[in-house]
């Protein structure tokens, strides 16, 4: 009896020591592992510094590849060009206004190109023009340009000659230039001076086959018949089916397309 329970003390004992045993060794094994761990962790990071390093440097020589222009970029502060979009041209000359009311601009510039029969205009309508005249040509018509770009003293001197005139027919001085303003643009309120304006007239006998072509058609070449009738009281001028003004196509097709003038399509 005595005998067993020393035994099962032992047994009890050598239990006891195998769990202590058997605890130490789990617990130093996952000391080994965590150590192991430790490692692990350690090492992808230091072996990643390199790398990171590397990359580093790699940015840092392909930033001194960007910069290399270094002086240009950096010391002149990044002005106003480079934010500012690369604009489109002005456009605005296609709609400068000029009628009795609204004379032309004191500063107007001009680049005129001169049409083979002499007469001048914007160099700028030239290319919508020329293919306005090969279009209706096409269509068996016979345009010629009889007027373009007038000077100042062109037009000053078609009133003085439209005065003296009136004058020869008995009219008094005043009168025969309030009768010459009815037909004749005063100086600086032509649009002829703009050279951007065409009297299209025909070589043939067919003027009102030009005419009605060019009504129906001129806004395709950014054209269009600036003195419609009917519109005195807003253009100023009356009827004039051969006098053409030159105002870019996308305002010439809303023009055309809600038959306005110019100066309506300006008021919106
Ligand atoms: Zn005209």
């Amino acid at each position: 009896m005595k005998e067993q329970r020393k035994n099962r003390k032992t047994i009890g004992m050598i239990r006891r020591t195998a769990a202590l045993l058997l605890l130490t060794a789990i617990l130093g094994f996952a000391a080994f592992r965590c150590s192991k761990l430790h490692q692990a962790d350690t090492l992808p990071d230091s072996s990643s510094a390199p790398l990171a390093e590397l990359s580093a440097t790699e940015a840092a020589s392909s930033a001194g590849d960007v910069t290399e222009p270094p002086t240009e970029p950096s010391t002149e502060p990044p002005t106003e060009a480079p934010t500012e979009p690369p604009t489109e041209p002005d456009e605005s000359w296609k709609l400068t206004l000029v009628n009795r009311w609204n004379a032309l601009p004191e500063d107007y510039d001009i680049s005129l190109l001169t049409l083979s029969n002499g007469i001048s205009v914007d160099e700028r309508i030239y290319p919508d023009l020329q293919a306005m005249f090969d279009d209706a040509r096409a269509n068996g018509l016979q345009p010629m340009v009889r007027e373009g770009f007038r000077t100042r003293s062109d037009q000053e001197a078609i009133m003085a000659e439209r005065i003296a005139g009136y004058e020869a027919e008995g009219y008094s001085g005043e009168e025969a230039r309030q009768k010459a303003e009815e037909f004749v643009a005063i100086p600086g309120t032509s649009e002829h001076e703009l050279g951007l304006a065409v009297d299209i007239n025909s070589t043939s006998d067919d003027a009102w086959g030009l005419y009605n072509w060019l009504a129906e058609n001129a806004h395709e070449y950014g054209f269009i018949l600036r003195y419609p009738q009917d519109k005195k009281s807003i253009t100023g001028i009356d009827y004039e089916p051969w006098h053409y003004r030159y105002v870019g196509k996308e305002a010439a097709a809303e023009i055309h397309a809600r038959q306005l003038t110019l100066e309506e399509y300006l008021q919106g």
